[in-house]
């Protein structure tokens, strides 16, 4: 199992596999938090907290960034997908650098396009 977790521990998501890719986002949330997004199905991921996640809404209000109460990180988000399928996006900043030095990263233009650029 792989571990994603918060600053100070309270949030934790645990996953089976890395992906092929991770992608970054340039829209005006992503771009802030500098996340570097993996992308699951709910089914994929374990999520375990102590104390509640904040959920921040913005724009169409379809994710939902889970922030910790404590320490401030976002975590993840998690988005009900037009094809019915619950993702749960994981920000790997939350996991050990190592991990993902090798994974290639994808380049998302959230601001603009939406498509990916690369
Ligand atoms: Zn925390």
């Amino acid at each position: 199992m792989i571990e994603a977790k918060c600053h100070c521990g309270n949030i934790t998501l645990r996953f089976e596999k890395l992906l092929e890719t991770i992608t970054s986002c340039n829209c005006s949330n992503c771009h802030r938090i500098g996340a570097l997004w993996a992308y699951y199905t709910a089914d994929q991921v374990e999520i375990t907290q102590q104390e509640y996640s904040k959920v921040y809404l913005w724009g169409n209000k379809r994710r939902s960034y889970h922030v910790c109460p404590n320490c401030g990180c976002t975590t993840h988000y998690t988005q009900k997908r037009d094809d019915g399928t619950n993702r749960v996006a994981i920000n790997t900043r939350m996991a050990d650098p190592e991990l993902y030095k090798s994974v290639r990263v994808k380049h998302f233009d959230g601001a603009e396009s939406f498509k990916f650029i690369d």
